[in-house]
């Protein structure tokens, strides 16, 4: 077994752990892998060990990567979980099958109009910046319900659910609340949230998917882009 096969095991089996924990049924946390930064040769082995679902924080470095992974393997569904620019929107669209970094107009107005022009049809998430840091992407709080019912009512995309980054150093759990919440009131059933560090908190708290990449791939040799 390969380094890569070993830790994705690791996290498969703390994850089946914690959905056990949390009355969750078996399987029902969608575990997306982060190969943001990693090789394609890594990424091989994560996808030969099983491992169907990953995400990218960049458009250009998933476009250097992915296209050739994707002609290889079939069945690879790929995330993008960092922040999109409107010049990036139709790159975006062609490559990703889940873009869940929705987080204004502009973009929504983008994405609908790529949508549309390409005939393609990816599952949308809308980022929430929980923690209102000036540095970080999404919509705010108080916004997110408005922000929604924008994204569906005036450009008719179909949002699947939301997603967060909590304050790095702070106790996630209101984070992921305060998400939790906000997807109840906008009629969404999808929740990204958790990463290597606090995956099994996020679970306890209703994630249906979490976001993973050192704790499978190792380190990474670069700081966490945001
Ligand atoms: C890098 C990244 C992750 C994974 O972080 P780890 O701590 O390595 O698990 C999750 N979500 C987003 C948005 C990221 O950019």
């Amino acid at each position: 077994m390969t380094n890569v096969a070993k830790r994705l095991k690791i996290v498969r089996d703390d994850l089946a752990l914690a959905e056990q924990k949390s009355g969750r049924e078996r399987g029902s946390v969608t575990l997306v892998a982060v190969s943001k930064t990693h090789s394609q040769a890594t990424v091989s082995e994560a996808i030969e060990a099983g491992q169907t679902v990953f995400g990218e924080n960049r458009v250009q470095e998933a476009m250097a990567k992915w296209p050739d992974l994707k002609a290889k393997y079939e069945n690879v569904e790929l995330h993008l979980i960092g922040p999109l620019q409107s010049n990036k929107c139709a790159n975006a669209v062609a490559l990703f099958d889940v873009i869940e970094t929705i987080d204004r107009e502009k973009i929504a107005r983008e994405i609908s109009r790529e949508i549309a022009k390409q005939g393609v049809d990816p599952r949308l998430f809308v980022q929430v910046n929980t923690g209102a840091e000036p540095q970080k992407a999404g919509v705010a709080v108080e916004e997110t319900i408005e922000f929604v019912r924008l994204c569906e009512q005036e450009y008719d995309l179909n949002i699947s659910g939301l997603m967060c980054i909590p304050p790095f150093g702070e106790d996630p759990g209101p984070h992921f609340d305060r998400l939790a919440e906000l997807a109840s009131a906008c009629g969404l059933g999808e929740l990204s949230m958790g990463m290597s560090g606090d995956y099994a908190t996020a679970i306890e708290h209703g994630a249906t998917q979490v976001r993973i990449g050192s704790a499978i791939f190792g380190e990474r040799q670069v700081f966490r882009a945001e």
